[in-house]
């Protein structure tokens, strides 16, 4: 492993009230590597992910992509201050991020869900937006599905649609939040088999999963959650076969 981060994390927290939900997060994903984040209900796995896409603005510490801090300015005595308009924007177009419930808009069609965001927000003109939405969509393995409504796909379809949206902004990380928990298990694999493909293609990627096959196979680094920390992080090899902490141990052999 070589080379600065892409995404860097330092002393990330963020409480709800008085519940403390990060708790000092501190984590490097390097260029074209893929971070499997673990870890029971309530650990704190998608406010971290919101955070680093700028969804939640933590209490402490910062999340930086390429050297951007997102979505604020750290004055370095820990003090945050808003960023507004065009940083704000720029900045989130560099993160995508695919939800558990795909969350497409079902009034449009594949290609309306494909096109809108870069034409919108990137200002990319129609007809490139349309060329685009085309290869995604037959990378994705749903050439041809252009005119379909979201609720006339399977629930694996709209998800692929879901993650070809979030590859139409060239995003230069993607974030997946157990993008395959809400899918039929006959589903799941074509799912798991596209976020394989990005993975083999270098993107730049964390992703929230029980799928421990899947997390051991593809990530290069395992992390695992619990009550806002991190308790374990590594080669997914040592992390899913000899956790040493022993939230992680009883977690895993209940998932395996
Ligand atoms: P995970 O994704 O690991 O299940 P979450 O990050 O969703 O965990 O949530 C961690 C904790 O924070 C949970 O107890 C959840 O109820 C709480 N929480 C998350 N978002 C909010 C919110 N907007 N307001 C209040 N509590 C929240
Ligand atoms: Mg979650």
């Amino acid at each position: 492993m070589t080379g600065t981060p892409l995404v860097r994390i330092r002393g990330l927290k963020k409480s709800f009230g008085a519940h403390r939900v990060l708790d000092g997060i501190d984590l490097d994903v390097r260029e074209g590597e893929v971070t499997v984040l673990l870890g029971p209900s309530g650990s704190g796995k998608s406010t971290l992910l919101r955070c680093v896409n700028h969804l939640e603005r933590p209490d402490a510490g910062f999340v930086e992509i390429g050297g951007d801090i997102i979505g604020y300015r750290h004055d370095g005595g820990g003090k945050l201050h808003e960023l507004h308009g065009k940083t704000v924007t720029r900045q989130r177009a560099q993160v995508g991020m695919v939800f558990q419930q795909f969350n497409l808009f079902p009034h449009l069609t594949v290609l309306e869900n494909l096109i809108e965001a870069p034409v919108s927000v990137r200002g990319l003109a129609k007809a490139d937006a349309v060329n685009r939405a085309v290869d995604l969509l037959a990378r994705v393995g749903l050439a041809g599905r252009e005119g379909s409504y979201p609720r006339h796909l399977s629930g694996g379809q709209q998800q692929r649609v879901a993650i070809a949206r979030a590859l139409a902004m060239e995003p230069r990380v993607l974030l997946f939040d157990e993008p395959t928990s809400a899918l039929d298990p006959e589903l799941v694999g074509e799912v798991l088999a596209v976020i394989r493909d990005l993975a083999h293609s270098g993107m730049t990627m964390i992703v929230v999963t029980h799928e421990i096959g899947f997390a051991r196979e593809v990530a290069d680094t395992a992390v695992f959650l619990d009550g806002g920390r991190i308790v374990e992080s590594g080669a997914p090899a040592a992390v899913l076969d000899h956790p040493t902490h022993d939230r992680a141990r009883a977690f895993l052999s209940a998932v395996l």
